[in-house]
């Protein structure tokens, strides 16, 4: 039996899906089948931004900050003309050709990751036009909608498996290294392959009352030595730890194998005292680049709030560590958490002003309401008075809701407006590359 695993637009395509990669290597480590996989995200890039593909591919970045933009306008358009294809029931752009290369491999069974909800939409449209091969479906942004198109849908590898060899397992194999070069790495929007890594099973702190990332998996970490083992066989030098969190202990040894592979690295952290200047000094010497850091706000009432466990001087304090040892500081910042008000949203700007110096970029976002969360589920000790839902043709439905006190979703959208150019002065790196993080290997300030 042949398998496919595709992998679908819309995402960024600056590097080879991680989900993808890893799934790959446990059916190839646990079946006999024959196992492919085929990144149609890429292959719709290439197709559609071939300008785009050869300039980020280029070294020469001199109007990043003017082609970015325009880059990031244009594939907006281009996604929401094509989800809205689909919902109207017509073909998005390049349907045939990216079916065809599906058809072309001949397989037996197509599964189809999705794993952002910008996924769904090509998955509805192929998943109606595939005749006569079963078609599975799994990733943390599947819909009701899909799974009633698919002829399967899995929750884990190990239902997938059990299904391909239609028999229950016993000695798996779960430890082993990831293979990139199934993909053709010269395909993605970067001037040198970045790779995505996981190095553990989820977040182990597990309590921001708006997260459900971690969805009450168990935190696990992954042997470091088939971690290694991924980074020696890619033979890359760029890698992005895409954890929500690692501890520190646990950083300082991740380092020190990058460092033995002459390997530079990004990850996300959340901004607690344990990152002080010697750990931040001895992780960027160990090639540490960026830091992406879960800020998510200024003000202290609501960090308590969000139960974030960190407080506002310790967040300066790693803030002027990590700039100072070398390495660059994104502020993930999320507006508009149920009973921040206008004076919150204020005092976290503040925060950014006054930090300005440390601060290399800020992602912003506004709070939404996801079901299983902490806020979702006790919505009223959280100011929230109702909670609507508004069905949607492929994705899963919108959520609305209104707050007792303080800033509604709209009023901290228009507020983010009114700040945007008061935080676009605080950059010191282009903010497009919010949208293309990997980017900032190969940026010089
Ligand atoms: S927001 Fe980040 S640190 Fe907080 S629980 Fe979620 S993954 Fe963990």
């Amino acid at each position: 039996m042949k398998i496919l695993l595709v992998y679908l637009p819309f995402c960024t395509p600056v590097s080879p899906p991680y989900s993808l990669t890893n799934l790959h290597a446990f059916l190839t480590h646990n079946s006999t089948e024959e196992i492919k996989v085929l990144d149609l995200n890429v292959k719709f890039h290439s197709l559609k931004f071939s300008h785009g593909k050869k300039y980020f591919q280029s070294s020469n970045w001199n109007n990043y900050e003017d082609f970015a933009n325009k880059y990031h306008q244009e594939t907006k358009k281009v996604y929401s003309k094509n989800n809205w294809k689909v919902v109207h029931n017509e073909s998005p752009e390049y349907f045939d050709e990216l079916l065809q290369q599906i058809k072309d491999e001949k397989p037996d069974v197509v599964a189809f990751s999705v794993v952002y909800s910008s996924q769904a939409f090509y998955a509805h449209a192929l998943l109606k036009s595939l005749k006569n091969i079963t078609t599975v479906i799994g990733g943390p942004a599947v819909s009701e909608k899909l799974m009633t198109l698919a002829d399967h849908h899995f929750k884990n590898e190990l239902e997938f498996l059990n299904f391909i060899e239609k028999k229950e397992h016993k000695d798996l194999v779960f430890d082993f290294p990831l293979d990139f070069s199934i993909y053709n790495l010269e395909e993605y929007f970067t001037p040198e392959t970045v790779i995505p890594l996981k190095t553990s099973t989820t977040c182990y702190y597990q309590q921001c009352t708006f997260c459900a990332h971690y969805a009450n998996v168990p935190y696990k970490e992954y042997p470091l030595e088939n971690i290694q083992n991924t980074v020696v066989k890619s033979k890359m030098k760029h890698f992005f730890l895409i954890d929500d969190m690692i501890p520190v202990k646990r950083l300082l040894a991740l380092g020190e194998m990058f460092s033995k592979n002459g390997a530079k690295w990004g990850c996300q952290l959340r901004p607690t005292k344990e990152f002080t200047e010697e750990v931040m000094k001895t992780l960027y010497d160990c090639g540490l680049t960026f830091v992406l850091w879960g800020v998510e706000s200024g003000c202290q009432k609501t960090l308590d709030a969000i139960k974030k466990g960190t407080n506002v001087e310790d967040v300066e304090s790693v803030l002027k560590n990590s700039f100072t040892a070398g390495v660059k500081n994104v502020c993930y910042i999320m507006f508009g958490f149920p009973g921040e008000t206008e004076e919150d949203f204020i005092e976290t700007i503040e925060f950014l002003k006054s930090n300005n110096k440390n601060i290399d970029l800020i992602s912003t976002s506004i709070f939404g309401l996801q079901p299983g969360t902490n806020v979702y589920q006790n919505s009223q000790k959280f100011g929230i008075t109702s909670i609507e839902e508004s069905k949607r043709t492929v994705l899963e439905p919108k959520i609305s809701y209104s707050v007792k006190e303080g800033l509604s979703n709209e009023d901290a959208k228009k507020l983010r407006k009114k700040y945007l150019s008061t935080i676009d002065e605080i950059n010191s790196y282009p903010k497009t590359m919010n949208f293309f993080r990997e980017h900032m290997f190969f940026m010089k300030k």
